[in-house]
């Protein structure tokens, strides 16, 4: 085997036991999950990849902070102490702690967006185009074209389509724009990272018409991680200087810390400049204090506070971030190997196969990735997504099945969890599905599904 695996800069002194399942146990329990993976219970699962977002292991620095977290109602030592960090590492004035990232985006969308008002977006990742349509807004993607290609391997596939959105700006009319969304690590689009010179380009559109530039910031770390690694301006830069520079590039952030801080649970929303933006700042609080609490705890515990502002600083280290990489290049190198397709070149969290090249038999409203995530659970227990016409959804006007871009099953990596056997597990159960995916003839059809995010709930059932 060629491909080489980045051995972990860190040792195990906790460990959670794992069940295993039969294969036939397996038949049961997806039947009786209705197909969802996410109906699944997790001790049936062997690998959970369903998502990296707050399933990562926490470091002892992180467990420790948490016995000091100040758990006053208002105005507690925690919340000062993110407030800190988040200062010194983004440079934004203001931050609000949330309990989650779509809690941030539930906050921010009503106040930037209203009935008719776009939202334009590398590509919206699936809570944050559900929030963009409930604000009343309309979600328009702009990915370069590239990052639409999985097989064409180039660099920053996740970049916005600068040139295009200055045209949908005009079609629009800039009056109808309530927001600019730069997405790092563009998640739905396989954890492609997107260059420092794309943030400075579309922040210079925004600057220009006077529309807000939105980070959504998951993925920070891997992001700027990419850039010091393939943007020959930055590859001395210190990680954490990087990410001052990404940060300077937008007007707020909205972020889930369940990625790139390594904590199970946070996200902040933040703010650029206070002063010029008091007004927005004042609403935020107000909105806070209804939906999450009070603004200095955002629906945390004082001790989530304390693992968030440790996890800012730990998981921008270099060694790790090149660890967590080398995890997702471990696996592409073996599917390359075996000749399976995947967005190319890995990004950041997750290898993102393409279903529709496994199956180019199954069309999109039969769900090839949904074909393809049922499979590796019958196959080896292995729990993933679809991130294609699945969770995309219906169109919100016609009600009509969105055709995505992409097909792809998703194997999200949670941080600092499996090793490099349980990544022979996951390459091997996809080299044993290619071998027989010729006699998977059909897909799934959808029996009842919510009306937004359907992916979480719906229930499906084999095409015969
Ligand atoms: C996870 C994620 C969100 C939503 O965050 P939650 O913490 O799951 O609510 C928003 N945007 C991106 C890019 C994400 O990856």
């Amino acid at each position: 085997m060629s491909v080489k695996y980045v051995a972990e800069p860190f040792r195990i002194k906790m460990v959670e036991p794992i069940k295993m399942t039969t294969p036939e146990e397996r038949l049961e329990k997806i039947k009786e999950a209705d197909y969802n993976l996410f109906s699944l219970a997790s001790e049936d699962v062997y690998i959970d990849l369903l998502t990296d977002s707050g399933t990562g292991a926490m470091s002892q620095e992180q467990w420790s902070a948490m016995f000091i977290g100040d758990e006053a109602y208002a105005g507690g030592r925690s919340y000062r102490k993110l407030l800190k960090a988040g200062e010194d590492v983004f440079g934004y004035e203001y931050i609000q702690p949330v309990h989650q990232g779509r809690a941030a985006e539930k906050i921010l969308m009503p106040l930037l967006l209203e009935e008719g008002k776009f939202a334009i977006s590398n590509m919206h990742f699936d809570t944050t185009r559900a929030h963009v349509i409930l604000a009343g807004g309309r979600a328009i993607d702009n990915i370069v074209p590239e990052g639409k290609k999985p097989e064409v391997r180039s660099k920053f596939k996740g970049n916005m389509d600068v040139a295009k959105l200055e045209a949908l700006i005009a079609e629009k009319g800039v009056e109808n724009i309530g927001m600019i969304i730069q997405t790092v690590t563009n998640n739905s689009a396989g954890g492609q990272p997107v260059s420092m010179q794309n943030m400075r380009d579309l922040y210079a559109v925004g600057q220009k018409h006077g529309i807000v530039v939105c980070i959504d910031a998951a993925r920070h770390a891997e992001n700027a991680f990419f850039i010091k690694r393939d943007e020959a301006e930055f590859k001395d830069w210190a990680i954490k200087d990087i990410v001052k520079e990404m940060f300077s590039y937008g007007d707020v952030i909205t972020m889930s810390c369940k990625k790139d801080f390594n904590v199970n649970m946070g996200g902040i929303l933040a703010v650029k400049d206070a002063v010029a933006n008091d007004a927005l700042i004042q609403s935020i609080k107000a909105s806070c204090i209804n939906y999450e609490g009070f603004y200095t705890y955002g629906g945390l515990s004082g001790r989530d506070l304390e693992a968030m502002a440790v996890g800012i600083y730990q998981y921008m280290d270099e060694d790790y971030l090149a660890y967590r990489i080398g995890q997702m290049e471990y696996l592409a190198g073996r599917l390359d190997e075996a000749g399976i397709a995947y967005q190319a070149p890995v990004g950041g969290h997750g290898v993102y196969v393409d279903a529709k090249a496994l199956f180019p038999h199954i069309p999109y409203t039969e769900f090839p990735g949904q074909v393809l995530a049922v499979e590796l659970y019958k196959e080896a227990g292995i729990r993933t997504c679809d991130i294609g016409s699945y969770m995309i959804g219906n169109d919100p006007d016609t009600n009509e099945q969105i055709e995505s871009e992409f097909e792809f099953t998703r194997l999200a990596i949670p941080r600092q969890v499996y090793t490099q056997a349980h990544f022979d597990v996951m390459a091997d159960a996809l080299i044993a599905i290619k071998e027989r995916a010729h006699t998977i003839k059909r897909g799934y059809k959808i029996n009842w599904e919510p009306p937004i995010l359907r992916h979480f709930q719906s229930k499906l059932e084999p095409i015969e």
